[in-house]
């Protein structure tokens, strides 16, 4: 009678709304972090992924990095050419970076020099609660 449901394709939206897919990505993500030394993308990162077999979507690697990062699990930073780059830092704490523009090699840097003057700056104005965020962009000695 109705052999029409045979016919029936198999385009059927698969979305599941499953937190599981999501611990997942951020396993694969972190353990990608882990691998790799400096900042990277998540243009970068979803490569490296598909490089290793995972059909992740570029919007998913994006959504979970930010995800990550606004939970701290991951360190964020601005490029100087205005992208957002990720990485798995050592220090949990507060700490700045020098980081190379050519090949990524990321060096963890606290400075006391810049945490008092931004206190001092902060008090001299009456300002309440500041924060800043200063990365230091050069060439390593590799490049
Ligand atoms: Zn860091
Ligand atoms: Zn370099
Ligand atoms: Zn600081």
């Amino acid at each position: 009678m109705s052999t029409d449901d045979k016919t029936r394709t198999e385009m059927g939206s698969a979305r599941p709304p499953a937190p599981q897919r999501v611990t997942r990505q951020r396993l694969a993500i972190r353990s990608l972090l882990d691998e790799v030394d400096g900042f990277r993308s998540a243009q970068q990162l979803h490569e490296l992924l598909r490089q290793g077999g995972d059909q992740v979507g570029l919007a998913t690697v994006y959504r979970t990095l930010q995800a990550m990062f606004e939970a701290g699990e991951v360190d964020g930073i601005r490029t100087d050419e205005g992208e957002m780059v990720y990485r798995q830092c050592e220090d949990d704490g507060h700490h700045h970076h020098l980081v190379c523009r050519s090949c990524g090699r990321t060096v963890e840097i606290s400075a006391q020099v810049v945490e008092h003057w931004a206190a001092q700056v902060a008090a001299q104005h009456n300002f309440r609660d500041a924060g800043h965020e200063i990365e230091l962009f050069g060439l390593c000695s590799d490049c």
